[in-house]
């Protein structure tokens, strides 16, 4: 079978279902090719913690963008991305104090509500949690955690409603170009021709590369989280969380609390490994860190633990552009912290593949080839690699 489309994305995360989304607000149909099924790799997997604290002005910039569509998703993308309030709290150990105030004063410049808290004022948001080796917080009211699966599904069937296609149980084998240019790719369905092809194959996204001979770093990241069922007298909900104090983050849901861990992440695992169990000694670990922050979870009980593979780069910043051959553009390397700027980047992506350039959010400094420009993307106040 040869079919032909405008253009091709490939993988049917919310990355490329964002995309695919754009690009349909804009008249053009595009067609989705996708090894398994909607939301079947990172994003299925994702913690969906939505929130705009970065080291990085553009990455707060992203997520701020995205954030109006996650609080007015239904009016924007419809459907539901089971957006959920929480309020987000960004603890850092004193050390990290300074390098807070600066962040929160850039994220403000640009209109982020985010303020300052000291830590009677944590314990007021959160009475069960340990503050006592805190200074300072970062408290952002409007934030929260979203549905990463029902987020993807949701941007697919309004893309699929002005036009675009989605094609499951589908695996993209190789990309046919012709004189340096993209023609199309080779499937387990067949040929599909288009002189653009969108790589949003998370994860798996550096085999994708290989097929037009792109030598660009490109990792797998592994990442374990577990729900634990709440003790009650830590109440209905509490705050959604990052704890760089304790290298870790937890957000609520229902009665359970999903907890991750910024460090023993291993790379360079197959993405096709097992992901329906954490690794060995993982829940041990989380228990005893989430312990430190909240003591009363220790009459709390392990509901369920898993795991899911992002694609990581040098840098932990995404490769968002050209490569390779003229209509091949990347989209991917989202290094564990994509969910929440995904509306925004598929606005950006579809600004440069139509436009020739992004104006929502300046991209240009997620160049693929920035680090072999010898360029490294970091912040202006800047906290340690979040993962280790
Ligand atoms: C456990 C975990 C927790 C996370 N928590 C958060 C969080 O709280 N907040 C946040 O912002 N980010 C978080 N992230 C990161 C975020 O989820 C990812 O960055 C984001 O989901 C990546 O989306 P994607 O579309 O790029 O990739 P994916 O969702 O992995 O989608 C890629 C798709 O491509 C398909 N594919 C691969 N190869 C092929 C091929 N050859 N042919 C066709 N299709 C192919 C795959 O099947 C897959 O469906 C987390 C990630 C993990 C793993």
């Amino acid at each position: 079978m040869t079919d032909t489309a405008d253009i091709i994305i490939i993988g049917a995360g919310v990355h490329g279902a964002s995309v695919a989304f754009h690009l349909a607000q804009r008249g053009v149909k595009a067609t989705i090719l996708e090894k398994k099924f909607v939301a079947a790799g990172a994003t299925g997997r994702s913690s969906g913690l939505v929130r705009m604290h970065y080291d990085v002005q553009q990455d707060t910039e992203l997520a701020w963008v995205s954030f109006q569509y996650f609080r007015n998703w239904k009016e924007i993308v419809g459907g539901d991305c089971g957006f959920t309030r929480t309020g987000f709290i960004q603890l850092v150990a004193p050390a990290d104090t300074e390098t807070l105030k600066g962040n929160v004063a850039s994220h403000q410049a640009i209109g982020v509500p985010v303020m300052l808290i000291k830590k009677d004022d944590v314990k007021r948001l959160a009475p069960s949690f340990n503050v006592n080796d805190i200074e300072l917080a970062a408290y952002e009211p409007e934030s929260g955690y979203a549905m990463p699966s029902d987020t993807a599904n949701s941007l697919i069937n309004a893309a699929r409603e002005k036009g675009a296609r989605l094609i499951q149980d589908c695996t993209v084998t190789g990309i046919i170009t012709k004189s340096g240019k993209v023609t199309g790719v080779r499937t387990t369905q067949g040929e599909f021709n288009a002189p653009v092809v969108v790589n949003a194959a998370g994860a798996w996204a550096g085999v994708i590369n290989t097929m037009v001979e792109l030598d660009l770093p490109y990792d797998t990241w592994h990442h374990d989280t577990m729900f634990v069922v709440r003790p009650h007298e830590i109440g209905p909900s509490h705050p959604t969380v990052i704890d760089f104090a304790n290298e870790m983050y937890f957000r609520p849901e229902g009665n359970l609390t999903l907890v991750g861990l910024e460090d023993g992440n291993p790379l360079g695992e197959s993405p096709d490994s097992d992901t329906d169990h954490a690794r060995k000694g993982f829940v041990e670990r989380g228990i005893d860190r989430i312990c430190r922050r909240i003591p009363s979870m220790e009459t709390g009980a392990l509901h369920s633990a898993h795991a899911g593979y992002d694609g990581i780069t040098l840098d932990q910043h995404p490769y968002l552009g050209t490569a390779g051959p003229d209509g091949f553009y990347l989209d991917c390397g989202f290094s564990g912290t994509g969910f929440k700027t995904a509306p925004a980047v598929g606005l950006c992506m579809s600004e440069l593949i139509l436009d020739g350039r992004s104006k929502t959010v300046d991209i240009s400094i997620y160049s693929p080839q920035r680090l072999s420009d010898g360029k490294q993307i970091t912040g202006e106040h800047a906290y340690s690699s979040i993962w280790h």
